[in-house]
């Protein structure tokens, strides 16, 4: 039996967030809803304009490719790419043919090394809107500083491949070059898979597969959907005996299918040539270093880093990593802790700390970041929090209202539980007064107890928190519960 091993590259294009466009002065604005506001004769290709290199534009793609262990060459140049389309006004685009700003570098992926061959830079196109018997186009996106990352063919499945846009997507907003959201088209991502025959004794013949590139992912999920259809198909046609074209297929996300789009154009087509316009670019080790010097902490460092500093769970890492604002959050509540607790102390509290982060105060922020200016509960106030639930100076129910209140005002977490007497009852005199009012009132549920009914007696405890609006200590509620009811 012949098996198929997909292989899989990815080219992902990245709108780079630089505030001017790549040759023009012209706003780089996502958000602008206005068409055809952000233009000037530059982006518009009128003759006898010359364009100028963006040096933000630049440094990000550099300090990318550093991220992902790319060479950077000392030596780079923009080169023009000729064809005709109408959201591209001058008839070519300003693109790297064979000196890219960034080479040979890779990304670990679950443990396997997936080569990076290139980063360049380019220039965005404009935006084409297809209306029913006609289309508009939009120029404020045309020159917008475009990076594009090109994978050697080592993804070996849909799950790596998926796995890989993402983390790149994460790289992204570590490094802070774009917000790399794939709705707003920030991020496009094109595959290419081909499908390579094995044996049964898994050794990988040498033949390789006939390339097919996808295009018109706008989705992670698209980019599953698009593969494993993909892979189907190849696999049918090979199966009959059939020979896979080498062409260019649309994913259509209604019909759920690939559709042939048109056979591969090769780099001739293009008829590259160096861009008269603008001058080589020449980097020293200097400069890169300095490039180099800004990169902050990456998610697979933090990864490692959060798991040996905090003790924490492959879950609960992975969380703090993808939302780095709150992993940052979390990292600033731990640290005011009292540095002289013991060890097992510490633990407890990292472990509150991290819960409380995860469930109850997400839930509060409903998808806003605690980095926004509407943000009010300081660290340290979340670290005095985390101590009383320690400490039991406040029952799980308080905590929710405390965290609330906190969250709504700013405030203190002692000053809310004074302000709305909410402490913890710990007087057994005073909850034994209670206990003995419930149970008067519960007469049924003091019978079904004595039958033996073990959640009467739940019940009799649920009442005692109502009455008390949740300020009993548990605990003591059940103690005293059992030695009033043995007296009955
Ligand atoms: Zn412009």
């Amino acid at each position: 039996m012949v098996k198929y091993q997909p292989v899989i590259g990815l080219e992902i294009h990245v709108e780079l967030n630089t505030k001017s466009k790549m040759f023009c002065s012209c706003p780089n604005d996502p958000d602008e809803r206005h068409p055809n506001v952000n233009i000037c004769p530059i982006c518009l290709g009128h003759p006898g304009v010359l364009p100028v290199i963006n040096e933000e534009a630049v440094k990000k793609v550099i300090k990318t490719g550093l991220a992902l262990n790319c060479k950077i060459p000392e030596y780079s140049k923009f080169d023009r790419k000729n064809y005709f389309y109408p959201d591209l006004p001058k008839g070519y685009q300003i693109s790297q043919y064979d000196t890219p700003l960034c080479e040979d570098g890779f990304l670990m992926i679950n443990g396997r090394k997936i080569r990076v061959k290139r980063v360049h830079l380019e220039e965005d196109t404009g935006r084409l809107i297809h209306e029913k018997d006609y289309s508009l186009v939009d120029f404020n996106r045309a020159g917008i500083p475009l990076m594009e990352l090109v994978t050697e063919p080592d993804l070996r499945s849909v799950k790596e491949a998926r796995k890989f846009a993402e983390e790149f997507q994460l790289i992204l907003r570590y490094l802070g070059v774009s917000n790399a959201d794939m709705e707003k088209g920030q991020l496009r991502v094109e595959a290419n898979v081909s499908l390579q025959a094995t044996s049964d004794k898994r050794q990988v013949t040498r033949e390789l597969g006939t390339k097919v590139e996808i295009k018109n992912l706008n989705s992670f999920r698209a980019l599953v959907r698009a593969l494993n259809y993909e892979i189907e198909r190849q696999e049918k046609i090979l199966k009959a005996g059939k020979k896979v074209i080498q062409e260019t297929r649309g994913w259509n996300e209604i019909r759920g299918a690939t559709l042939s789009q048109r056979e591969k154009e090769e780099a001739h087509d293009y008829r590259y040539f160096p861009e008269p316009d603008l001058p080589p670019l020449r980097f020293t080790k200097e400069e890169i270093e300095k490039i180099r010097a800004e990169i902050p902490e990456l998610p697979q460092q933090r990864r490692k880093r959060l798991k040996k500093e905090y003790k924490l769970k492959n879950l609960e890492t992975e969380f703090f990593v993808q939302n780095k604002d709150l992993g940052e959050y979390f990292e600033k509540v731990v640290s005011e802790f009292e540095p002289g607790l013991s060890h097992e102390k510490l633990l407890k509290l990292i472990k509150l700390a991290s819960n409380y982060l995860i469930t109850d105060l997400q839930g509060l922020l409903k998808g806003a970041s605690v980095s926004g200016e509407d943000f009010l509960i300081t660290p340290e106030n979340f670290s005095e929090f985390v101590i009383l639930i320690a400490e039991e100076k406040i029952s799980s129910k308080i905590a929710k209202i405390t965290l609330e209140g906190m969250f709504k005002t700013g405030a203190d977490p002692s000053h809310i539980i004074e302000e709305k007497e909410l402490s913890l009852m710990i007087d057994e005199v005073e909850i034994e007064k209670i206990v003995k009012e419930v149970i008067s009132k519960n007469q049924k549920a003091v019978l079904d107890f004595k039958k033996g009914k073990e959640n009467a007696l739940q019940f009799l405890i649920g009442q005692v928190m109502t009455a008390t609006r949740g300020r009993a200590n548990p605990k003591i509620v059940s103690k005293i519960l059992h030695k009033v009811l043995r007296k009955l």
